[in-house]
């Protein structure tokens, strides 16, 4: 199994640290024939706006839409959670929207641009130590999608089928249970 991680912006490198230390192969994906030998995708936490156009200038939007219709799995952290929405509140931004999801970004304002919380995961007994950063939250959630967690009342994490967002960074984290219950997904 070889999970490719979307590096154009952003934190892919810790994505690609936790998949080692989970005995997992990884490979950067640039451009379109990089999807050609992964199983699954993983789309890092970055800014949003610019790893959407990004992702139209080399084509690989649509490329992914693609693999995506055929099965292809894939996890978004905090931007790439943005990316992978249906809808974004206020925003014509380029995106995947890949789950039937509108999202907010930034919802948790300058006051809490960042912060560390222990959250519930659906999936597991103990909660997850969830890092928050410049946040989206999900305000809106289709008939298909089921919500993993919340923090407060706010949904900050869902699966649709083989999609799985946070808009937390399990990435920055020594936990590497999210990414565990994704390939777990891919298997
Ligand atoms: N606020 C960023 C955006 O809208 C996301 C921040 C993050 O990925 N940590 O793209």
């Amino acid at each position: 199994m070889t999970i490719g991680v979307l590096a154009l912006q952003g934190d892919f490198e810790k994505h690609e640290a936790i998949l080692t230390r989970l005995g997992v192969a990884s490979r950067q994906v640039r451009k379109p024939s990089d999807l050609d030998s992964v199983d699954a995708l993983i789309l890092p936490g970055g800014e949003s706006t610019t790893i959407g156009k990004l992702m139209v200038r080399y084509g690989l939007d649509c490329a992914i839409q693609q693999r995506v219709a055929h099965g292809m799995p894939v996890y978004g952290t905090c931007a790439g959670m943005i990316l992978m929405a249906r809808a974004i509140v206020g925003s014509d931004q380029p995106r995947l929207g890949l789950m039937d999801i509108a999202v907010l970004r930034n919802a948790f304002g300058s006051q809490r641009e960042s912060f560390e919380v222990d959250l519930p995961f659906e999936p597991f007994e103990r909660p997850v130590r969830a890092i928050f950063i410049r946040a989206p939250i999900v305000v809106e959630v289709g008939a298909g999608v089921s919500v993993l967690s919340r923090l407060e009342d706010k949904v900050v994490a869902v699966q649709q089928g083989a999609l799985l967002a946070t808009a937390f960074h399990p990435e920055l984290t020594d936990d590497a249970r999210v990414h565990h219950y994704f390939l777990e997904q891919v298997k």
